[in-house]
């Protein structure tokens, strides 16, 4: 499953070093370090699974991502999805944006720097903590995946909405990360053996998301738990603070700005095309209207 861990060091700290010669995670662990290690992985209202890959392997983006890693001395592979997340658990219900001020959440990167922006009190809280934590109430509010991850930590036990979308994390792409010189010593047919068990863990993991997580939401609906949209008013004002956080970045990181421009250009056209035949079918066939 997906991690869903802090660490303390970028994915090239120990690639480079070579403590290990090959990760499996999210770049967007090490935002902290720079915030151009969030496109690698989702940014807030950023593409989905579907639009990373594209994105990815014809879009221009794995150049655009290695180009930004080899500084790591890493290359990377796309190595599963989520899928979009869920919102996170929340104690109380949130209508409107003055209801977020002052709710302390457990959530990590980019989305929680977003969130700030309106009041929200961003908390780091390693996975095996945030159960106590939001019990206790000393957090509000905590984020981690989706129903099966989720119902696996027993979040709804202690929190009962249940809110969508989260938008910080679109299509939330896991990357293997190898040491640029352990893979140049790799003969050929490996290289590629590893290339091709990337493919097939991007597909896999995407499919055993989409194939676990009904049976978990049916589960968590049965225990109580209320499912909540996030309203209109919370989304403009959170995906505005979004794009002034993209504006302000850029302005100031250019290693940011460089793929920042490339992906809201590519962002932009897949939106163009799925809001047709995609968005249409997935409406009528989901809500018979
Ligand atoms: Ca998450």
């Amino acid at each position: 499953m997906a991690p869903d861990f802090q660490f303390s060091e970028e994915p090239g700290h120990h690639l480079r070093w070579r403590t290990v010669e090959c990760c499996h995670t999210c770049s967007y662990y090490y935002v902290g370090k720079d915030k151009t290690f969030g496109f690698g992985t989702s940014i807030p209202f950023g593409m989905t699974a579907r639009q990373m890959n594209a994105w990815i392997y014809y879009g221009g983006g794995q150049k655009l991502l290695d180009d930004f890693y080899s500084d790591y001395n890493v290359l990377s592979f796309a190595g599963g999805n989520t899928g979009t997340q869920m919102g996170g658990w929340w104690r109380k219900e949130v209508k409107t944006v003055a209801d977020l001020k002052g709710v302390k959440m457990r959530i990590a990167g980019l989305g929680g720097t977003v969130f700030s922006a309106l009041g929200v009190v961003p908390q780091q809280v390693a996975g095996g903590d945030i159960y106590p934590a939001l019990e206790k109430g000393t957090i509000d509010a905590a984020e981690w995946v989706g129903p099966y991850d989720d119902e696996k930590l027993g979040f709804y036990k202690v929190a009962k909405n249940y809110y969508y979308p989260g938008w910080w994390e679109p299509g939330p792409v896991i990357h293997f990360f190898v040491n640029k010189a352990e893979w140049a010593k790799l003969p050929k047919e490996y290289q590629e053996a590893f290339r091709a068990a990337a493919f097939e863990a991007n597909v896999t993991m995407m499919a055993e998301y989409d194939h676990k997580n009904p049976a978990a939401l049916a589960k968590l609906m049965q225990s109580g738990v209320k499912v909540r949209e996030f309203s209109s008013e919370i989304l403009k004002a959170t995906s505005k603070a979004a794009a002034e956080l993209y504006a302000d970045e850029s302005s100031k990181n250019p290693a940011f700005k460089k793929i920042f421009t490339e992906y809201d250009k590519y962002r932009r056209t897949q939106s163009a095309w799925f809001s047709l035949a995609e968005r249409r079918m997935d409406g009528f066939l989901q809500t018979g209207k």
